[in-house]
């Protein structure tokens, strides 16, 4: 069983993997992304070399763990957390710990080997962004979860493990840290001002249009003010809403656009990056409706993160986020 412990002088939670059949030579083999078309656990035709689905979006009436999928969302083969068990919350001395429960979802977002989130069409987008949906709502009902990360990794230099287009889901007993931070801060502006930080945030880089990338009618790109990474995106939805499964359904029509047109422009200017991309979302049970704001967060690794980064948690930056918008709004798509 993994564990969740809290450092002492931080009060940040690291997850501990116990599980004695993750020795240090799994995670290489987990690591190797040479793993071919006729081995990839993702490929249609290759469903039992995963655990058994859990939610599938099928065409033809094809039968559960059979090819014939669109979208297919399984279990982690070597999960950071399970879903079995209490969560036992305890103090040993000075240290807290609770048991790792919760969630570590695969989403397979297409039956092609090759085909990039980019090169997906936006229809085939959207259906990932509903595969997210479905699977936030029903682990929500689970009350030991308090969070839900949604987070892809594209590329081995993002930490993508199987280079067959997937994204994963995570579901937490605790909020994290980086997520407590955004909150904390969007509910400090909130109680300031009795606005929200990010409806704000768009309005005001609508209006200034330097950092603006591309927009539709519910979602507007932007370079951030203060970006930790160069070309360091955020997608947020124009009409305030802090959780994203209760989206309506154009703005996940829309996110889906917006997402493959910001990732083509990414993949012309900076000669297809490896990235990472986040949903953040609300917790549940915390009453922030009005606080926070959904949103999703790419993160082109372009620079590397080193000592300094992980030293301090203040980051270098070498592209101004006015020139990252220009560079990337001149994209001819
Ligand atoms: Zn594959
Ligand atoms: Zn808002
Ligand atoms: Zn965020």
């Amino acid at each position: 069983m993994p564990e969740l412990r809290r450092d002492p002088v931080t009060g940040r939670w690291v997850i501990i993997a116990t599980d004695r059949q993750k020795r240090p030579n799994d995670f290489r083999v987990e690591r190797a992304t040479l793993i071919g078309r006729e081995h990839c656990p993702f490929c249609p035709g290759h469903e039992s070399f995963t655990p058994p689905e859990i939610l599938a979006y099928r065409q033809n009436g094809s039968e559960p763990n059979t090819a014939g999928w669109d979208v297919r969302v399984v279990p982690n083969k070597f999960p950071a957390l399970q879903v079995e068990g209490t969560l036992d919350r305890v103090g040993e001395g000075m240290f807290d710990r609770m048991n790792g429960i919760g969630a570590h979802e695969v989403i397979i977002e297409t039956p092609e080997h090759d085909r990039s989130f980019a090169a997906m069409s936006e229809a085939d987008i959207e259906r990932v962004l509903w595969a997210y949906r479905e699977r936030i709502v029903d682990l929500k009902r689970d009350f030991r979860l308090r969070y839900i990360v949604v987070f892809k990794n594209h590329g081995a230099a993002a930490g993508a493990t199987l280079e067959h287009p997937h994204s994963q889901l995570i579901a937490l007993p605790i909020v994290p840290g980086y997520a407590r931070e955004e909150i904390e801060g969007a509910r400090r502006h909130f109680a300031s001002k009795d606005r929200c930080v990010f409806c704000d945030l768009a309005r005001q880089d609508l209006v200034d249009r330097r950092r603006v990338i591309a927009e539709n009618a519910d979602i507007v790109a932007i370079a951030p003010y203060a970006p930790r990474f160069a070309f360091e995106t955020w997608l947020l939805p124009k009409r305030h809403g802090a959780r994203f499964e209760e989206a309506p359904r154009q703005e996940y029509e829309n996110l889906a656009r917006l997402l493959k047109s910001i990732l083509q422009r990414m993949d012309r200017a900076l000669e297809f990056p490896p990235y990472n991309m986040v949903v953040h979302s609300a917790p549940f049970n915390e009453d922030v409706g009005d606080v926070f704001h959904w949103h999703v967060e790419v993160m082109p690794k372009i620079t590397r993160v080193a000592g300094f980064e992980w030293g301090t948690g203040f980051y270098i930056n070498p592209t101004p986020p006015e020139e990252a918008a220009q560079v990337l709004r001149d994209v001819n798509l």
